[in-house]
This record gives structure tokens, C-alpha cells and sequence, in this order.
């Protein structure tokens, strides 16, 4: 079965279950179990890849180069820009670093990594070019809460903006209150990083209880509850191939209104609004 698609503000169709790559690219024995499974993972459907240019200082771009390597038109590739490459010449530079360790020709979708001391109006203008020439398919943000967002649409052309990645799992659901039903309101996309709690959740014996009826695992009942409704793209990182195929099947594993009750029992949602967490 396909994996379901969501689509970003510019109407480009993608995968509501991606692979992420931070820690990867870390260590060079590690390097062909690495790009194996981002491959497998690829096969399964999960074609959108999330890397930065400062996972492993580009090491991570550079796995993603050789995973997608004859099979560019099959992926979506999403990079980063740090904060402090974020002006109007070094986001070009930048993006032009990474494309070489990434061994193509376009970014399809590239994000401010975090907020930092360059004016937003400077980056987006950096993107907007980036787009005209072709270099980038869409523009986004990370780790942005609603007030950073309201200042960013403000902007000329900030409305562009595609996606919002930010942290999102079952031990922080604090924007359940506030960012998530706002980006649904305005048809903006919610990238949920660290989706399973960078793992801890697949050892989480709340969970174990509610996979145990489902025969799953406690990593795809997290990430079942992350994809549970609209607008949200998980990106769970995995190095190994069985978490891979693991990761896949969490997209066909539908919750009940009992588990769910369970899992807001074990993980209490939001009352209160909390800043926005980010590691
Ligand atoms: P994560 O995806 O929540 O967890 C990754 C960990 O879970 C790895 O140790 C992985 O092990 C393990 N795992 C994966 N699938 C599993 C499964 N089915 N069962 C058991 N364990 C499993 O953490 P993350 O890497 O922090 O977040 C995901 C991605 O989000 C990153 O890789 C990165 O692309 C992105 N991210 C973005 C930001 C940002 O600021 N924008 C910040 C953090 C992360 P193996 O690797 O051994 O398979």
C-alpha cells in the first residue's frame, strides 16, 4: 500500500512518513549500513529524507548523496541552513555546499535550521532567489513557534513559507495546544522531529501495552499517534534496517479511541500554553 501524502503550501505532494538523518554520516564504518537503510527506506516509500549541513558538519548530506544516487527524481530531499550562515550571501553559499555533497542539483525543500541574529526578512529574500534560480523547489523554517511564524508571514513573501519543522512526540506535545491546530488553520505543514523521542518511546512500556493489541511496537504506536491527524510529516531517524521496516509499518496502524485514551492517560495533552521545546 502506498503511504499517505500531504501536501506543502505550494501544492508539491509528499510522504507523511520521511527518514531523518541526524547522527548519521558521524562515522565511516557506519557509513554503508547508513546509506542501506535510507535506500530501503526509499523502496518502502518513505522518499522524503530530512538532513542539514550540520549533521556531522555535512557528513549527513553526504550519505544522502550516495543513498539517492541514481534515484534522484524518485526522493524529496529536505536541508538545513544553520542560523549563522543565514544572511543574504551565505544562505546562497551554503545551499551551494550542500547540493555538492548531496551530488544534485536542487534542494526541494530547504529550511532556516533555528531563529538566530539575521533578520528574517534577509533569509527569505536569500530563499526567494534561491527558488528563482532553481537551486531550491520550496522554502521553509524549523524549530519556529507561533509568534516567530505571525512575524514571518508578516514579510513579503514570508506566506511562501512551505513547512514548519519543530519537535514533536508524545513527551512534547506542547504545540497540540497552540502551533499545530495553528499551521492547520493556514494549510502550513507540521515536520514532527524526533518523533520517537530520539528512541525512547520505543522503549516505553505505556505503549508496549497498547502495541501488545495491536501486535506492533511501541515505536509504531508513537508514531501512529504523531500521524493521527492532518497536516503532519514524522521523520524518525533509523540506521537499522528492521526499525526501517518497523517505521514504514506505524503508517497503517490505525488507534483506536481506546488507545488513544490510554496514551493521553500515560501522556497527559497540554493545558497550558508552554514555549516551544527544541533540542
Ligand atoms: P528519533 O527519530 O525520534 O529517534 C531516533 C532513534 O530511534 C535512533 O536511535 C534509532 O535507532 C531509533 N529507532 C528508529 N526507529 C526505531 C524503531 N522502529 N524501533 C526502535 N528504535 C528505533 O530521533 P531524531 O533522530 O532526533 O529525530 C528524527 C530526525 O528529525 C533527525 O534524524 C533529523 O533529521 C530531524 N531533527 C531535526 C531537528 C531540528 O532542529 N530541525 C532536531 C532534531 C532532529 P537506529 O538509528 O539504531 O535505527
Amino acid at each position: 500500500m502506498p503511504l499517505p501524502t500531504t501536501s506543502l503550501t505550494s501544492g508539491a505532494s509528499v510522504p507523511v512518513l520521511g527518514q531523518g538523518t541526524w547522527k548519521m554520516g558521524e562515522r565511516r564504518e557506519r557509513f554503508a549500513e547508513e546509506v542501506a537503510a535510507l535506500r530501503l527506506g526509499i523502496e518502502l516509500g518513505m522518499t522524503l529524507i530530512d538532513t542539514a549541513e550540520m549533521y556531522a558538519s555535512g557528513g549527513a548530506e553526504r550519505v544522502v548523496g550516495e543513498a539517492i544516487a541514481g534515484r534522484r527524481d524518485d526522493v524529496f530531499i529536505v536541508s538545513k541552513v544553520l542560523p549563522s550562515n543565514a544572511s543574504r550571501a551565505a544562505t546562497i553559499r551554503a545551499c551551494e555546499a550542500s547540493l555538492s555533497r548531496l551530488g544534485t542539483e536542487r534542494i526541494d525543500l530547504y529550511l532556516l535550521h533555528w531563529r538566530g541574529g539575521v533578520p528574517l526578512a534577509e533569509t527569505v529574500e536569500a530563499f526567494e532567489t534561491l527558488k528563482s534560480s532553481g537551486k531550491i523547489g520550496d522554502w521553509g523554517v524549523s524549530n519556529f513557534d507561533v509568534e516567530d511564524m505571525e512575524e514571518l508571514m508578516a514579510l513579503t513573501a514570508g506566506s511562501a513559507v512551505a513547512a514548519n519543522q519543530v519537535l514533536y512526540h508524545l513527551g512534547a506535545r506542547g504545540i497540540d495546544l497552540d502551533l499545530l491546530p495553528w499551521q492547520r488553520k493556514r494549510g502550513i505543514p507540521l515536520m514532527a522531529y524526533s518523533p520517537l523521542g530520539e528512541g525512547d518511546l520505543a522503549r516505553n512500556s505505556r505503549l508496549a501495552a497498547v502495541a501488545e493489541r495491536h501486535a506492533a511496537t511501541p515505536a509504531q504506536v508513537a508514531l501512529a499517534w504523531t500521524l493521527r491527524g492532518d497536516g503532519v510529516i514524522a521523520i524518525p531517524k533509523a540506521s537499522r534496517a528492521e526499525h526501517v521496516r518497523d517505521n514504514r509499518a506505524a503508517a497503517d496502524l490505525r488507534l483506536t479511541a481506546e488507545d488513544i485514551a490510554e496514551i493521553d492517560a500515560a501522556f497527559p495533552p497540554p493545558h497550558r500554553k508552554k514555549p516551544l521545546e527544541m533540542i
